[in-house]
Protein backbone atom coordinates (compact mmCIF):
# COMPACT_ATOMS: atom_id res chain seq x y z
CA UNK A 1 0.00 0.00 0.00
CA UNK A 2 1.24 3.24 -0.84
CA UNK A 3 1.00 6.20 1.69
CA UNK A 4 -1.32 7.92 -0.10
CA UNK A 5 -3.74 4.61 0.06
CA UNK A 6 -3.08 4.45 3.46
CA UNK A 7 -4.35 7.99 4.22
CA UNK A 8 -7.53 7.35 2.05
CA UNK A 9 -8.32 4.15 3.98
CA UNK A 10 -8.03 6.04 7.21
CA UNK A 11 -9.38 9.92 6.41
CA UNK A 12 -10.85 9.49 3.27
CA UNK A 13 -9.72 11.23 -0.29
CA UNK A 14 -9.61 15.51 0.65
CA UNK A 15 -9.17 15.67 -3.21
CA UNK A 16 -13.35 14.19 -3.89
CA UNK A 17 -15.15 15.46 -0.26
CA UNK A 18 -12.87 18.44 0.80
CA UNK A 19 -15.19 20.09 3.20
CA UNK A 20 -16.55 16.97 4.93
CA UNK A 21 -12.83 16.08 5.74
CA UNK A 22 -12.06 19.50 7.07
CA UNK A 23 -14.23 19.19 9.28
CA UNK A 24 -13.65 15.78 10.64
CA UNK A 25 -9.69 16.36 10.59
CA UNK A 26 -8.64 19.83 10.00
CA UNK A 27 -7.56 21.89 13.02
CA UNK A 28 -6.34 25.51 13.89
CA UNK A 29 -2.64 25.18 15.84
CA UNK A 30 -1.46 28.51 17.38
CA UNK A 31 1.78 27.28 17.09
CA UNK A 32 3.46 31.01 18.50
CA UNK A 33 1.83 30.35 21.79
CA UNK A 34 3.67 27.47 22.28
CA UNK A 35 6.63 28.85 20.12
CA UNK A 36 6.80 32.55 20.25
CA UNK A 37 10.23 32.49 18.59
CA UNK A 38 8.25 31.32 15.38
CA UNK A 39 8.06 34.12 12.90
CA UNK A 40 4.37 33.50 11.80
CA UNK A 41 1.47 32.48 14.40
CA UNK A 42 -0.64 29.59 13.12
CA UNK A 43 -0.64 26.20 10.98
CA UNK A 44 -4.01 24.53 9.79
CA UNK A 45 -3.14 20.93 9.53
CA UNK A 46 -4.84 17.67 10.01
CA UNK A 47 -5.31 17.61 13.84
CA UNK A 48 -2.79 14.34 14.50
CA UNK A 49 -0.16 16.40 13.01
CA UNK A 50 -0.11 18.96 15.93
CA UNK A 51 1.36 16.66 18.61
CA UNK A 52 4.22 15.82 16.07
CA UNK A 53 5.01 19.31 14.87
CA UNK A 54 4.97 19.99 18.83
CA UNK A 55 7.29 17.40 18.91
CA UNK A 56 9.79 18.41 16.48
CA UNK A 57 9.56 22.40 17.13
CA UNK A 58 10.52 21.22 20.78
CA UNK A 59 13.50 19.55 19.61
CA UNK A 60 14.60 22.11 17.15
CA UNK A 61 14.33 24.41 19.64
CA UNK A 62 16.62 22.40 22.29
CA UNK A 63 19.28 22.40 19.97
CA UNK A 64 18.98 25.78 18.82
CA UNK A 65 17.94 25.13 15.29
CA UNK A 66 14.09 26.15 15.53
CA UNK A 67 15.81 29.76 13.49
CA UNK A 68 16.05 28.14 10.60
CA UNK A 69 12.32 28.51 10.14
CA UNK A 70 11.83 32.00 8.49
CA UNK A 71 8.88 31.28 6.87
CA UNK A 72 5.38 28.89 6.62
CA UNK A 73 4.66 28.54 3.25
CA UNK A 74 1.55 25.86 3.29
CA UNK A 75 0.10 22.88 4.55
CA UNK A 76 -3.39 21.94 3.52
CA UNK A 77 -4.18 21.51 0.24
CA UNK A 78 -5.78 19.25 -1.61
CA UNK A 79 -3.93 18.30 -5.10
CA UNK A 80 -1.88 16.37 -7.17
CA UNK A 81 2.41 16.36 -6.80
CA UNK A 82 3.29 18.73 -9.07
CA UNK A 83 4.25 16.87 -12.47
CA UNK A 84 2.00 13.59 -11.71
CA UNK A 85 -1.50 15.12 -12.34
CA UNK A 86 -1.74 12.62 -15.32
CA UNK A 87 -0.79 10.07 -12.54
CA UNK A 88 -3.37 11.15 -10.55
CA UNK A 89 -0.85 10.86 -7.39
CA UNK A 90 -2.31 13.21 -4.67
CA UNK A 91 0.36 14.72 -2.52
CA UNK A 92 0.37 14.45 1.26
CA UNK A 93 -0.51 17.82 1.50
CA UNK A 94 -3.68 16.89 0.47
CA UNK A 95 -4.39 15.91 4.02
CA UNK A 96 -2.79 18.20 5.92
CA UNK A 97 0.17 16.12 7.10
CA UNK A 98 2.92 18.28 5.31
CA UNK A 99 4.32 21.63 5.69
CA UNK A 100 6.55 23.56 3.18
CA UNK A 101 9.02 25.91 5.37
CA UNK A 102 11.62 28.69 3.88
CA UNK A 103 9.87 27.55 0.17
CA UNK A 104 11.65 31.41 -1.22
CA UNK A 105 15.09 29.96 -0.93
CA UNK A 106 14.32 26.28 -1.18
CA UNK A 107 12.52 25.88 -4.48
CA UNK A 108 11.38 22.27 -6.43
CA UNK A 109 14.83 20.93 -6.99
CA UNK A 110 17.20 22.56 -5.11
CA UNK A 111 19.44 24.34 -3.71
CA UNK A 112 19.14 23.33 0.08
CA UNK A 113 19.24 25.71 2.63
CA UNK A 114 18.41 23.90 5.73
CA UNK A 115 21.22 22.78 7.49
CA UNK A 116 21.78 18.65 8.10
CA UNK A 117 21.33 18.89 11.70
CA UNK A 118 17.68 20.52 11.15
CA UNK A 119 17.15 17.73 8.74
CA UNK A 120 18.28 15.16 11.02
CA UNK A 121 15.80 15.94 13.49
CA UNK A 122 13.17 15.50 11.50
CA UNK A 123 14.30 12.52 10.92
CA UNK A 124 14.79 11.26 13.93
CA UNK A 125 11.33 12.06 14.53
CA UNK A 126 10.14 9.99 11.97
CA UNK A 127 9.81 12.65 9.17
CA UNK A 128 10.19 12.47 5.56
CA UNK A 129 11.75 15.49 4.71
CA UNK A 130 11.74 16.60 1.27
CA UNK A 131 15.81 16.81 0.42
CA UNK A 132 15.90 13.19 0.68
CA UNK A 133 13.21 12.74 -2.29
CA UNK A 134 14.73 11.57 -5.45
CA UNK A 135 13.08 14.58 -7.28
CA UNK A 136 14.55 17.50 -4.10
CA UNK A 137 11.66 19.51 -2.67
CA UNK A 138 14.14 20.80 0.67
CA UNK A 139 11.19 23.25 1.80
CA UNK A 140 8.47 19.94 2.53
CA UNK A 141 8.18 17.87 5.72
CA UNK A 142 5.57 15.39 6.07
CA UNK A 143 4.29 12.51 8.14
CA UNK A 144 1.79 9.97 6.21
CA UNK A 145 2.00 7.58 9.87
CA UNK A 146 -0.37 9.76 11.72
ZN1 LIG B 1 5.31 20.43 0.27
Amino acid sequence: MTDQEKLIAKYGNPFEHKSEFEAKWMTVWNCQNEFPSLPFHRIYCHKNLVPELQKVFKALLEKNLLKEIKTFDGCFLPRYIRGYEAKKILSIHTWGCAVDFNAAENPLGGPVKFTELFLQVWRDLGWGVGKDFKRIDAMHFEKTNI
